[in-house]
């Protein structure tokens, strides 16, 4: 009732959501009370949680941020949110979040930007802007998120929280509305490091379901979090430290590695050499497969249908044209001509060539050392409007995220202080299911 009743008066400005589920919370909560009094209840048991909107659940509206699926309702619930709510965890609602998840700001949802809770004027980070958001006004102690190239850690980083990326195929993508399938990966948002391994501990696992869903031992998160980390190898690629970084951001994060340091951690520079190729690649890997996991938006089988038909190729062009917003335009035109006859080669077989390169840079340096370290994002949160004419200059916010999801690593986003009133994140990126080894040292930084 206090959540619901902050999100009623608070919510109207920040937009943070799209579905509030009260009713069903309050019900929900109602059975958790009951269980905890029989001495049944887990570590989630009512605890409340906000689902981005990209996660389909049963009986409510499941809108992706688009306009294509705002009449849209899911006959079944995702993975994650059915193994979040098994553990007991109570949803509140639904999270606004960027247009399928295509965005940094949270500006291309077809129901409004997010206000960043710390500064009004600024966004919140995205494509999960209204998780970030959410959990910074404390709205919900914990909010799922997406990261398809860092859209769990970059508004994590500009909105002063906790969030994690696990590693390629630790939690399940049944039921995730698809964006970039070889990409995408959900997880955790909260405040705290051991709140996050609460939560992924829930979501993690196996899922027959989800054919790229990985067979390995779920480990209790929360188990190692105190361990000191004297002796740890952190690396510190320049290739993070470099032109575009702000000389804020860089002192603040700076000042983290020096806490780590003092927790016994050695700083160690790493070469990532090939990290300037990941934008690139990203951007014709990511549209690719965006364009074929969105042919499915025909005005046919799911979402909205413009009205009265002419023809059947009539019904195609107007339902994607009046469902889909610029940019999931953008990279429908940018992804189909990618991967047409003739182009392919020179742009969607380089892009994955070059994935490979980027995949072996992190092997390489992961090998030498046992986490990599440098800033989330290049700056702290911009201003509403600030880059939204500009596809370059918005998807420059992903520098440091987006090579992560190229090579499938865990990477994690922790709050690092303040710069001009605005948050910078600290990142942490690990090996392969090393995300115990992420929460560790977050942990001991907070
Ligand atoms: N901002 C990046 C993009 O627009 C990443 C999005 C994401 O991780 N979902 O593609």
């Amino acid at each position: 009732d206090a959540l619901l009743g902050r999100i009623e008066q608070l919510d109207p400005q920040l937009n943070s959501l799209i579905t509030v589920t009260a009713e069903q919370a309050r019900a929900a909560a109602d059975a958790a009370d009951e269980r905890l009094s029989a001495g049944q209840g887990g570590p989630l048991t009512g605890v409340p949680l906000i689902h981005k909107d990209i996660f389909c659940t049963e009986g409510v509206a499941t809108t992706c941020g688009s306009r294509m699926l705002a009449p849209f309702q899911a006959p079944y619930s995702a993975t994650v949110v059915e193994r979040l709510g098994a553990a007991g965890a109570v949803m509140l609602g639904k999270a606004n979040m960027d247009e399928f998840a295509m965005g940094s700001s949270n500006e291309t949802s077809y129901f409004g930007p997010v206000r960043n809770p710390w500064d009004l004027e600024a966004v919140p980070g995205g494509s999960s802007g209204g998780s970030a958001a959410a959990v910074a006004a404390r709205l919900a102690p914990a909010a799922t998120g997406t990261d398809t190239g860092g859209s769990i850690r970059q508004p994590a980083a500009l909105s002063g929280v906790c969030g994690l990326k696990p590693t390629y195929g630790r939690v399940s993508r049944y039921g995730m509305v698809a964006f970039a399938s070889s990409l995408d990966q959900a997880g955790p948002f909260a405040r705290t490091a051991e709140d996050l391994a609460l939560l992924l501990g829930a979501m993690a696992g196996f899922d027959e379901r989800d054919s790229t869903s990985v067979e390995h031992v779920v480990p209790d998160y929360t188990d190692g979090l105190s361990r000191s980390i004297k002796g740890l190898r952190i690396g510190v690629p320049p290739e993070f430290f470099g032109e575009g970084l702000d000389a804020d951001v860089r002192s603040r994060v700076n000042a983290a590695l020096e806490v780590l340091e003092g927790e016994g951690a050695e700083l160690v520079e790493v070469a990532l050499p090939n990290m300037e190729l990941a934008l690139p690649a990203y951007y014709v890997i990511a549209p690719a497969e965006a364009s074929s996991n969105l042919a499915r938006y025909d005005g046919v089988r799911f979402g909205h249908r413009c009205a009265e038909p002419q023809s059947l190729e009539d019904l195609y062009k107007r339902s994607r044209a009046e469902g889909f917003g610029d940019e999931v335009k953008r990279r429908i035109l940018v992804g189909t001509y990618a991967l047409s006859a003739g182009y392919y080669d020179a742009y969607y077989r380089k892009a994955q060539q070059i994935r490979r390169l980027v995949a072996d840079d992190f092997r390489r340096a992961l090998e030498e050392v046992d986490v990599i370290a440098g800033p989330t994002a290049p700056t702290p949160a911009f201003n509403l409007g600030e880059r939204s004419d500009d596809p370059v200059q918005m998807y420059l916010s992903d520098i440091y995220t987006l090579a992560v999801n190229l090579a499938g690593l865990p990477g994690l986003s922790v709050p690092a202080g303040l710069s001009r009133g605005r948050p910078v994140g600290l990142q942490l990126i690990g090996g392969y299911f090393e995300e115990a080894r992420l929460l560790n040292v977050a942990h001991k930084y907070q």
